[in-house]
């Protein structure tokens, strides 16, 4: 049997030592504060949103929401960020995804000040990971080197297949396993013999958003396997379950794989409260 990597309990680990942090920031006067921007009234969003200020609240970081109309102005949204820039009482800044349509969400990310984008979105922080000087580091790929980290000491030449090239999980985690000097192939729709590539990996991070892609035989064996993919599925019957990106019962050879739920979903809020804490701290100079 594969290892089972356990992110609720790294996770659970993760924020126990944020709220130390917060604890420690507190005695020195300074109160970690995240404000939380939620435009339109998407259930999954609402969910997230609602999802994150609990843990917040959990490791003591004070969370601050703002909920904007789906017809909102994007002027409007501007100006609240730029409001919340120039506060020194807030310390993160996080706008919910997906904004509606008609807001244009570069333009709304560009805005938050990128001491502050604890998302990791900002092209100035996309510009440090890619050069290797860390600034806030997006919380899902950071939530995957953690989860990687667990069961892999020495990254160099190890071949790593990502599946996936988006701006918020595949790119930044390539650009991360690059750093630890990894041989990285970052895979997409469009890319050939996907299973053959994927069969040569020794890590494969699977963040396609494409239920049960990655096949038992696509892995070899040893391999460790980390399961980004979220998809709601409805049964014959009409409950819903989440599905990850990998077929996970036909992985009993490979070394350790991330289970979905409870793998990389809660690293990343976890994450988000740690970047939170970090940007305090940094502030605090
Ligand atoms: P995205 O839609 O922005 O990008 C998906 C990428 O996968 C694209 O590059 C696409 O080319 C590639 N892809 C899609 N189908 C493919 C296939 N059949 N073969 C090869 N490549 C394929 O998605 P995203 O925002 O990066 O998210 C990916 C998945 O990860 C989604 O299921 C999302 O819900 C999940 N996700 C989970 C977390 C978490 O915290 N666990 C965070 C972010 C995203």
């Amino acid at each position: 049997m594969s290892m089972m990597i356990d992110g609720r309990a790294m996770a659970r680990a993760l924020s126990d030592r944020t709220a130390a942090s917060v604890e420690r920031l507190r005695t020195s006067g300074v109160d970690p504060a995240l404000a939380v921007i939620l435009v339109g009234d998407n259930p999954a969003s609402d969910i997230y949103v609602r999802r994150k200020i609990g843990e917040c609240r959990k490791a003591g970081i004070r969370s601050i929401e703002h909920r904007l109309a789906a017809d909102c102005d994007e002027v409007a949204l501007c100006d609240l960020i730029d409001a919340l820039n120039a506060d020194p009482a807030v310390h993160g800044i996080l706008v919910q995804l997906p904004l509606p349509a008609g807001i244009d969400a570069t333009r709304v990310l560009d805005r938050i000040d990128p001491a502050k984008d604890v998302d990791g979105f900002h092209p100035v922080n996309v510009g440090r990971l890619s050069t290797g000087t860390r600034g806030l580091v997006p919380c899902t790929p950071l939530g995957i080197m953690m989860l990687l980290d667990s069961v892999i000491d020495d990254y160099r030449g190890l071949n790593v297949v990502v599946i996936g090239k988006s701006n918020i999980v595949g790119k930044p985690v390539a650009m991360l396993l690059l750093e630890r000097e990894a041989t990285v192939t970052v895979t997409h729709i469009e890319t050939r013999n996907l299973p053959d590539i994927a069969r040569a990996a020794d890590v494969i991070v699977a963040a396609a958003g494409a239920p049960h892609l990655v096949r038992g035989y696509w892995v070899k064996p040893g391999a460790v396997v980390i399961d980004v993919g979220i998809t709601r599925v409805i049964d014959h019957d009409g409950t819903s379950r989440i599905v990850g990106d990998c077929a996970t019962h036909e992985l009993d050879h490979a070394r350790a794989v991330t289970p979905v739920p409870g793998g990389v979903g809660p690293m990343t809020i976890a994450c988000l409260l740690s970047n939170t804490v970090m940007a305090a701290d940094r502030m605090a100079g």
